[in-house]
């Protein structure tokens, strides 16, 4: 059996707590490798290397900084095959989708080499007399993040590329279900150019996240998993005085107007709620027909499109549309949610609960499931289900329809679809929801704009990449300068305006 380690201060280092978590290969059900979970000690002394590796990294001049991520990125770009493979086989999404995963990652770290740019100050000259008055942004100093097991590449680069590029050193706790890649990528950092101790990966649970949330000298925490977590992180670090953001659940809703291209729209929502079986934050959960016949036409495209999916491991490549969800308990719970669909009296028109794959008896696989007719009180429409289950409501009217979508507690990502520019644009304006697409199913925004939901989604007040990641990573210190000419003048005790 592999055991997996951590990567504290440049070197992978063996776990000593003597606490393990399995790591599975969702596709088979088999362990493939144990993952130790780090003690308070042991994430205490990464914190200690990292603060020990900051000042030197700070002083490196960020054009260097930015060549250690373009060297970074031409070193994903050489290793991606391998880096899916190791993806693929302890999430279980399918080969193409964990290379989006990475390269969805490496944009942001291109986005991050423009770090010279990005962190350009603000400069008056001549403020006052013989005074100029300049902002530097500063970075923060040991900085950590904690990661979700559904990118275990993209979101980790989130928030390291923009960490490191600002001068910080990072430590991150990435998801123990998937912890080979996030390992992978430090090493990468390095052999980009990055001094030891700057990037370190300390695995582990609660208690390595309880170490990072109340170590002194950790000064900001960036998190994204679960609503429940995400507001005991975000509480937990703002009362220790960090700097912290959090991004949680979703439930996001697309809406189908009676004049939408209907073929389109079921292409969408079979991409964008049952791709890498509906384990996205970004995956629509809830179609919204408009109108009855809107619904029923929407169900007829509906149903053949997901007869046709092809559920199966990534070894069989691209024939595979989506493949096992993570873990036994993550399809213990979707499937508990699917029989509370039932017991409530949604109908359910496409029923997967009885797939098995042969030769992956013991695998993760969920079949997919429609469910019509939900209704908001169900628990299939209130709770994030993370599997591959798309639920229709029907609305009566437009006004119905983005009503459901601005009352939900989640507000992530939404979606409509419609050949009506006046009706797209009204949603893009009153939606409550901080990711919106017109006629495309998963907006998530490009590196170089900001990725955040609102509502329960989201904890904190700054975005994930984009120039945000900037302000999250930097401090800004303001100067003002005298170099007086003439004769002094002696004290001044009064709080001038500037002559
Ligand atoms: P999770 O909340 O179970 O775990 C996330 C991280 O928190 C992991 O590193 C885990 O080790 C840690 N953790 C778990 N329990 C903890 C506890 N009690 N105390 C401290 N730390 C704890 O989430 P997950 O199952 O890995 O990921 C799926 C969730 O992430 C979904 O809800 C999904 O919507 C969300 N997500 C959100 C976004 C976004 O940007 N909003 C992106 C991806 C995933």
């Amino acid at each position: 059996m592999q055991e997996l380690t951590h990567y504290i201060g440049g070197e992978h280092v063996k776990g000593t707590s003597g606490r393990f978590a399995d790591v599975y290969n969702p596709a088979t059900g088999e362990v493939q490798a144990k993952v130790p979970l780090a003690s308070t000690d042991e994430v205490a002394k990464a914190v200690e290397i990292a603060a020990k590796a900051q000042p030197a990294w700070a002083a490196t001049n960020p054009q260097r900084r930015a060549r250690v991520m373009m060297a970074f990125v031409g070193l994903l770009n050489r290793d991606m095959d391998k880096l899916a493979e190791a993806l693929s086989s302890e999430h279980g999404k399918t080969l193409p989708d964990a290379k989006g995963d990475v390269q969805r990652g490496l944009e942001v770290v291109e986005y991050c080499i423009g770090a010279p740019e990005l962190l350009k100050g603000e400069y008056t000259d001549s403020a006052g007399p013989g005074i100029d008055m300049y902002s530097m942004k500063q970075p923060l100093g040991v900085t950590a993040g904690i990661t979700p097991f559904n990118f275990p590449a993209m979101i980790p680069m989130w928030m390291f590329a923009p960490a490191l590029a600002c001068g910080n050193s990072f430590i991150l706790k990435p998801s123990e279900r998937d912890p080979s890649v996030p390992l992978m990528l430090a090493e990468l950092m390095e052999e980009a150019g990055l001094p030891k101790g700057v990037l370190q990966v300390v695995n582990g649970d609660k208690e390595a996240v309880d170490a990072l949330l109340h170590h002194p000298v950790v000064q900001s925490i960036g998190f994204v998993g679960s609503t429940p977590i995400a507001e005991y992180i975000y509480g937990t670090g703002c009362a220790n005085g960090k700097r912290v953001q959090c991004f949680g659940g979703a439930k996001n809703h697309m809406i189908i107007m009676p004049d939408a291209d209907m073929d389109q729209a079921a292409d969408a929502l079979i991409g964008a709620g049952y791709g890498a079986a509906g384990e996205r934050c970004m995956a629509i959960s809830v179609a919204v027909p408009v109108g009855d016949e809107t619904a029923d036409r929407l169900i007829e495209k509906l149903v053949p499109r997901i007869e046709k999916l092809k559920v199966g491991p990534y070894t069989a490549g691209n024939d595979v549309d989506y493949g096992p969800v993570v873990t036994a308990a993550a399809k213990q719970n979707i499937l508990g949610l699917i029989q509370s669909g039932v017991d409530q009296g949604a109908e359910l028109v496409v029923d997967g609960r009885d797939f098995s794959l042969q030769g992956y008896e013991d695998g993760f696989f969920v079949g997919p499931h429609l469910f019509d007719r939900v209704t908001p009180d169900m628990d299939i429409y209130k709770k994030e289900i993370f599997g591959p289950v798309l639920s229709t409501v029907r609305a009566g009217s437009y006004e119905e329809a983005i009503q459901l979508a601005i009352d939900h507690e989640y507000g992530n990502g939404t979606a409509i679809f419609t050949r009506d520019g006046d009706a797209a644009r009204d949603f893009a304006n009153r939606i409550n929801i901080g990711m919106v697409g017109i006629n495309v199913p998963i907006p998530v925004p490009l590196a170089y704009h900001t990725f955040g939901g609102w509502k329960k989604s989201v904890f904190g007040d700054l975005n994930q990449h984009g120039p945000d990641a900037f302000k999250f990573y930097t401090r800004t210190k303001t100067v003002t300068s005298r170099w007086p000419s003439g004769i002094k003048e002696g004290g001044e005790f009064n709080f001038r305006a500037m002559d």
